[in-house]
């Protein structure tokens, strides 16, 4: 061999060229990344034996946890039958529970607070949503598939917070339930009984687990069912938009517009914002009425009443008939009412064409038609240099991208829209109000409305971070009411009732509804959800084990997380702290579903200060550099004054941005 070409090849050779082409080989493979390749590779070097696993062994590793859990259920579609497989919901828990340790000890710290028995059951959570795979740009909505998950409000708010805890014993293509004789009114029916009916369910026998070498049984009736909007009107057969009455929730709150308030005496539109004219159904009263439309339903079937006859009725009790609907199932009448089970999203209801984005839209247009406000003023303002706290920053960045040229929001998630208000708000502030102050025109009426809807997400927010349960919450309460009252009342006072929806009414339930739950439910934690489930929807092919294919990786990929998740406590990488021979510390904690990190800004009664460090002793706590108030509201100037504050007294600021020496800070107020 000439030199030359032998030098060639040791020089490849100590490049690792063999190792390389071997690793090109593997990367190369369809959709690996890099990440999943070394995690690949760690877990071959701690266990060498993995490497001589078949494809048999894998698939059986894979499917051994829903195969011991599924169910099948033979729905009629049509004039064909559907198999639905899905995961008993009591056996996916138990078996969850046994093999996640974690979460059993905290099922059982929340037993010792909650004690739990028959006739003292936990209150059974159960929230659905749809998803569809697929990208922004190029969605498969053919492919759309509704999730169900469940959890327990007694867990409180440091578990419900963290998406993983929320058992998935359904995940089903949305058209095989739409084409179901009942919809999605008789699946969720029949999914309910599964669950709560039967010699084995959680309501009559519960479900027993083991931690330490004891056994424990969780009982459970269901007190909540949770979905947005949509969800909720097609799962229970209301009619909603299309119905005279708008709210199954209200005896006399019929829709907009519907000429017939006022002829009869103490019935409402949805754009009343007076709670007290509300006469709230009762479960004897919805049975009742649900009856009535069954009874029509059965006298068009025996010919004796005309179709339109029957749409009317449908329509005047705003329920559409379904004999094998949830509304009409004797057997689970038994176990809840639907008016004490149904909670509304306020997620859906104020961040996703709810009252939030309708109050900046009319504000922002009336306000710009009024002032010569700068071209592009808004959009320069957000592509500042804002900083958010880390769990949001990937997603708040390019928020500016959400506004359109007159200043507009266009489609944005809740996620950007809640980052949007604060700083509009701010914007409105320190901009348009001097702005309308130097022109000499009176925006009043406009921003009153504006910061009313303001105000609502705020109460809700500050209770969602772990006050529903507090003392206090009552005040609080009491402010998310009277907000959401001069949501309505002050946005018809200056724009008419055009923009009001049936989502500002139901809107108006919110604040009795986490009163009753001590907790704010809402979707988003199953949006979570959905990021797990969507990249396993991108994997699965096969469309006819579709249901049990998504499940199977589900249940996989649940089972790892909740292995790895922290409920309370430091995340990543710990290090003792100098001088403190018990406290250790980390980049990033979790603490009552807040995610702390270093560089954040967070603030106690008002101050702000900057994270350097989270950190456990006997309590969760981080280290912090306590800024100082510079005589401006909402500036001020850092200083390197290091302090210890404990976790539980402090909010994360909604977004900050430095301007000279100074920091302006925003809250959610
Ligand atoms: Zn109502």
């Amino acid at each position: 061999m000439p030199l030359a070409e032998k030098r060639r090849k040791r020089a490849l050779k100590a490049d690792g060229a063999d190792d390389r082409h071997a690793l090109q080989r593997l990367l190369s493979a369809r959709s690996i990344s890099k990440h999943t390749l070394g995690q690949i590779l760690a877990q071959l070097r701690e266990d060498p034996e993995l490497a001589n696993s078949r494809i048999g062994s894998i698939e059986a590793a894979g499917a051994s946890i829903f195969e011991s859990v599924k169910r099948s259920l033979i729905v009629g579609v049509g004039g064909d039958t559907f198999r639905w497989d899905f995961c008993d919901p009591n056996m996916l828990m138990a078996r969850m529970l046994h093999e996640c340790p974690h979460l059993a000890a905290h099922y059982v710290e929340r037993l010792q607070l909650n004690p739990c028995s028959e006739s003292q059951p936990w209150s059974l959570v159960v929230t659905y949503d749809e998803l569809t795979p697929g990208s922004i740009a190029h969605p498969q909505p053919y492919r759309k598939t509704l999730t169900l998950a469940f959890n327990f409000l007694e867990l409180g708010a440091a578990c419900l917070n963290v998406g993983s805890t929320w058992f998935v014993p359904v995940a089903v293509r949305t058209k095989m339930i739409e084409k179901a004789v009942g919809g999605l009114s008789e699946c969720l029916a029949l999914y309910l009984e599964a669950h709560l009916l039967g010699d084995l369910s959680i309501q009559t026998a519960g479900v027993s687990f083991v931690c330490n070498g004891q056994a424990y049984t969780i009982w459970a009736r269901l007190t909540n069912l949770c979905a947005d909007g949509e969800g909720l009107k097609i799962g229970l057969d209301v009619k909603g938009y299309a119905g005279i009455r708008a709210c199954i929730r209200c005896q006399n709150v019929l829709k907009k517009d519907s000429r017939l308030a006022h002829r009869r005496p103490g019935f409402v539109e949805i754009t009343c914002a007076d709670y007290s004219r509300f006469v709230l159904s009762t479960p004897d009263d919805l049975n009742r009425e649900v009856d009535a439309v069954l009874a029509a339903c059965a006298e068009f079937k025996a010919g004796r009443m005309s179709q339109n006859m029957l749409n009317e009725c449908e329509k005047a009790y705003g329920i559409n008939a379904n004999p094998t609907g949830i509304l009409a199932n004797m057997r689970l009448r038994q176990c809840f009412s639907v008016v004490d089970v149904l909670t509304e999203d306020w997620m859906h209801g104020a961040l996703q064409d709810g009252i939030l984005n309708c109050a900046c839209e009319c504000f922002l247009e009336s306000v710009s038609g009024k002032l010569s406000l700068p071209e592009d003023g808004l959009k320069d303002f957000l592509k500042a240099n804002w900083q958010f706290p880390k769990v949001f920053r990937a997603k708040l960045l390019n928020m500016w991208r959400i506004v359109d040229k007159e200043g507009m929001p266009l489609k944005a998630t809740a996620s950007e829209l809640l980052g949007f208000y604060v700083l509009l708000r701010y914007y409105v502030n320190v901009v348009i109000v001097p702005m309308a102050a130097s022109q000499a025109v009176d925006i009043e009426a406009e921003l009153a409305p504006f910061y009313a809807a303001c105000k609502v997400v705020d109460k809700i927010m500050a209770l969602k971070r772990g006050h529903a349960d507090a003392p206090h919450r009552e005040e609080l309460l009491g402010d998310l009411q009277s907000a959401m009252a001069e949501c309505i009342s002050l946005h018809v006072a200056r724009y008419g009732t055009r923009e009001i929806k049936p989502k500002h009414h139901r809107m108006q339930h919110i604040a009795d509804q986490i009163r009753k739950d001590l907790y704010v439910l809402d979707c988003w934690v199953i949006e979570r959800l959905h990021l797990i489930i969507r990249e396993i929807l991108g994997n699965v092919r096969n469309p006819v084990e579709f249901e049990a294919s998504v499940l199977r990786g589900v249940c996989l990929k649940q089972m790892m997380t909740l292995k790895d998740t922290v409920l309370a406590g430091l995340i990543g990488p710990t290090a003792p702290l100098q001088g403190f021979p018990f406290a250790t510390i980390a980049n990033r904690m979790r603490f009552c579903g807040m995610y702390i990190s270093i560089g954040d800004v967070v603030t106690r009664n008002g101050i702000p200060a900057r994270v350097t460090a989270c950190a456990v002793e006997d309590d969760y706590f981080v280290l912090v550099e306590v800024w100082l108030a510079t005589g401006v509201a909402q500036r001020w100037r850092p200083t390197d004054d290091v302090q210890a504050w404990k976790v539980e007294e402090l909010e994360l600021a909604a977004a900050w941005y430095a301007d000279g020496d100074d920091v302006v800070v925003l809250e959610m107020v």
